[in-house]
């Protein structure tokens, strides 16, 4: 595994912090619990994008891109981070947002992550949910190079080989820091969505012949196709790296049961892990993925998933931000339209 061969642009604040969280291990009666600040990246408010971003727009710089293009749901992590990371290397940013919860509510429509792609400088353009997003990205490539620019398209949640590279290099932060401190992880627990993430770590993992056990937290999809999606994009990350004989299906485990009504949809359990974070250790999770994500860890723990001794890590990949567009659901009374 040799990720030097990647031109990689500095973009974010790294290695992110490993902390422990001392009043929800005693609370929820163990495992011992930590977190990995991945919502410190930086970056605009940070989150788990700009690690892949390091490595997509090292690509789009080396095409000599002059603006780049993505895709993502209204409260869009991904679009937010993509507009910044083109902001501070002097490209222009086009965003395609694709209506995937029906919220008429204008702090959801606006505000959040909204707010900052405008404060970026990104242009935006709507689209209906259900929409071919990669479809309608290359259409306006397509009209952009018609107008003598240059465009680079990042994949929705740039969850590519090259996207992906970023959570292979998490994975080998994360294992020397565990080895710095002593602490020997049983369990590493995140929300999953575009794959990206998962896939990096799982090759990443492997190829460091870590016996850390991965666990993602389903945010969109089934079970099934989730673990496919994973798989799938953990196999080509794998041989983009030029790694030997793949990586083991079984390494690759999605824990779908907590998405509720759909993507981006409150649930009762994301709103208790938000508070509960919140008002435990002073930590902002988000409602999207990371509060889902929390919500599966600490239903698992109640159901004794865990041994108390085992140390599980939860990956917070950021997203606060969204909170903005989601008042609603912690209560404050909504803004239509
Ligand atoms: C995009 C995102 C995820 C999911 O990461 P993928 O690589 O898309 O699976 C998790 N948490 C937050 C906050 C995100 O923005």
């Amino acid at each position: 595994m040799d990720l030097s061969l990647f031109p990689r642009i500095a973009l974010g604040h790294f290695p992110t912090p490993l902390e422990p969280m001392g009043n929800l291990t005693a609370l929820l009666g163990g495992p011992r619990l930590w977190v990995k600040r991945d919502d410190c990246t930086g970056l605009s408010s940070g989150g788990n994008k700009t690690r892949k971003l390091e490595y997509l727009m090292a690509e789009a710089v080396a095409t000599r891109a002059d603006v780049v293009i993505t895709q993502g749901a209204t409260q869009s992590n991904h679009a937010r981070q993509t507009a910044a990371a083109a902001a501070k290397l002097g490209m222009k940013c086009h965003i395609l947002l694709e209506d995937r919860t029906g919220s008429t509510d204008a702090d959801y429509t606006d505000n959040g992550n909204v707010l900052l792609n405008r404060l970026h400088g990104a242009t935006v353009e709507r689209h209906a949910g259900g929409t071919n997003m990669q479809q309608q990205m290359e259409q306006v490539a397509e009209r952009l190079r018609g107008n003598g620019a240059n465009p680079y398209v990042v994949p929705g949640g740039g969850s590519t080989p090259l996207g992906a590279l970023g959570y292979v290099n998490a994975a080998i932060e994360l294992v020397g820091q565990a080895a710095a401190r002593g602490l020997k992880i049983d369990y590493l627990v995140h929300a999953t969505g575009s794959a990206g993430t998962q896939a990096g770590l799982v090759a990443g993992l492997h190829g460091l012949n870590s016996d850390i056990q991965l666990l993602g937290i389903g945010t969109r999809a089934p079970k099934e196709k989730q673990e496919a999606m994973v798989y799938d994009l953990a196999c080509r990350t794998a041989e983009h790296l030029r790694m030997r004989g793949g990586v083991p299906r079984e390494m690759v485990v999605a824990n779908c049961d907590y998405v509720g009504p759909g993507y981006g949809i409150p649930t009762p359990g994301m709103v208790e892990a938000v508070e509960l974070l919140a008002r435990t250790e002073g930590l902002l999770l988000d409602p999207v993925y990371s509060g889902k994500g929390m919500a599966g860890l600490i239903d698992l723990i109640r159901k004794g998933r865990f041994k108390t001794t085992d140390n599980v890590v939860f990956l917070h990949t950021g997203g606060s931000v969204a909170l903005f567009g989601y008042g609603e659901a912690f209560g404050l009374k909504g803004s239509q339209g």
